[in-house]
């Protein structure tokens, strides 16, 4: 079988890998690609703001499989268009991916299937921003209804504070388009968790959850970003919890968006707060996280393929996955700035040292390759991701690994998977 994973983070590089130990796949493409996937899939280049440029190159490539990466494709229709002319692709249809695209349709979507959920105000002006603000006591949380690749939320610790953050998105100042509309959101407390499922529109399967760390800093401090790293184990989400999640959250969520005309299908992403009142949904991704991606795959045992095939032809089932019983953990490299402004182009040593480590991959995020060297050209550039019977191994050995390599201006958290470590 040939894949096409669209796509060139290191959410796409761990699908790459992953799917290529399938003894089913003959051939994996990648399109954009980056210089670390292109050592494993034959990378051609692709405009990702054009559902025409993705439509043009499957006609070109033929994929058995195509499996979109990111969200932007999903929210231009991309799978409309490949399921119209009756191609195989994984992921949600435009009216699905609102789930994420949409946060004002997500809480709307939440309040009507009772799925549990911070209460919320929606508005699209400074009036209707003053009077929700009143029936909210501080902190609040503030977001823009679009997508606005993690700078749409804001934390804002006095009533004061929301009414300028929402100004600022109402405006088009801040994120543009996607704060046209914002949603005011109550502040919750707890600990955050990745919990993520596949459907095939009527079934989930649970994948085993991991936690990320959005914050730039050690100890959770400094700007958001698209994640720093994160790390999986078995003892993140019991049994129990699970269960409880997947009948309270996700099947409602699939059941749901069925009764409503607008079928789940592909990876439901759910951002979750365990607050003394139970779970709640943060929010909801249509894709596969970055970097928890590269943490979770680290510990399916079973065949990839074979699980997102089962997706898309309509047969999901509980014993889809084979989990390992080992942790995992994925830190980012970065380039010293991000996610404000940095410098491209450094030159990465190191690579060629820890690429035959056992249980050890380094998954590449924005790195191009030239003459056999490779160089970053994106903030985040690796994601150096090991897998260990203990989680405190897993963290060693990533940051063993993470010492060996290095370029200009490297920078990274030193304390992934250190708060998991401090509880237990
Ligand atoms: P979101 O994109 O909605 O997941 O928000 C990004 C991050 O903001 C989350 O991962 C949380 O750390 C934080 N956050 C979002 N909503 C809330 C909330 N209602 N209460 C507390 N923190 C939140």
């Amino acid at each position: 079988m040939k894949v096409l994973v669209i796509g060139g983070g290191g959410r796409e590089h761990a699908l790459v890998w992953k799917l290529r130990q399938s003894p089913r796949v003959t051939e994996v493409f990648c399109a954009p690609g980056n210089g670390g996937i292109s050592d494993e899939a034959r990378c051609f280049p692709v405009e990702q703001k054009s559902v025409n440029s993705m439509v043009a190159l499957a006609n070109q490539l033929r994929p058995d499989l195509t499996i979109i990466g990111p969200e932007l494709p999903l929210q231009l229709g991309v799978v409309d268009e490949f399921a119209r002319r009756g191609w195989p692709v994984f992921g949600p249809t435009k009216a699905a991916a609102q789930l994420e695209t949409s946060k004002s349709f997500a809480k709307e979507f939440m309040q009507r299937h009772r799925i549990p959920t911070a209460h919320y105000a929606i508005c699209t002006s400074g009036a209707e921003v003053k009077d929700a603000l009143s029936r909210f006591s501080a902190p609040v949380v503030v977001k823009a209804d679009g997508l606005a690749a993690g700078k749409g939320v804001v934390m804002c610790q006095t009533r004061d504070e929301a009414t300028v953050a929402a100004a600022e998105m109402l405006s088009g100042k801040m994120v543009g388009e996607a704060g046209a509309r914002v949603v005011i959101e109550e502040c919750l407390q707890g600990d955050e968790i990745s919990f993520l499922v596949l459907s095939d529109g009527e079934r989930v399967a649970a994948l085993v959850a991991a936690q990320d760390h959005k914050r730039a800093g050690d100890g959770d401090t400094g700007p958001n970003t698209g994640g720093m790293g994160a790390y999986s184990f078995p003892a993140l989400l019991d049994e129990q919890m699970t269960q409880w999640l997947l009948h309270h959250v996700a099947q409602p969520v699939v059941d749901g968006m069925k009764a409503e005309g607008a079928e789940y299908k592909g990876i439901l992403y759910c951002g979750l707060m365990m607050t003394p009142r139970g779970p709640m949904v943060l929010e909801f991704n249509c894709r596969f996280g970055d970097p928890e991606t590269q943490a979770v795959l680290m510990r399916l045992d079973s065949d990839l393929l074979e699980a997102l095939e089962a997706a898309v032809e309509g047969r999901v089932s509980n014993g889809i996955f084979k989990w390992s019983k080992d942790a995992s953990c994925c830190v980012v490299v970065a380039s010293g700035g991000y996610p404000g402004a940095f410098l491209s182009g450094k030159q990465i040593t190191g690579l060629d040292r820890v690429a035959h480590v056992p249980d050890v991959k380094i998954f590449h995020a924005g790195t191009s390759k030239r003459d056999g060297n490779y160089y970053t050209s994106g903030g985040r550039v690796l994601g150096v991701t090991a897998r260990a019977p203990r989680l405190k191994d897993a963290i060693a050995k990533a940051y063993a690994a993470v010492a060996q390599i290095s370029f200009e201006d490297m920078y990274y958290r030193k304390d992934i998977g250190a708060r998991a470590l401090k509880s237990k």
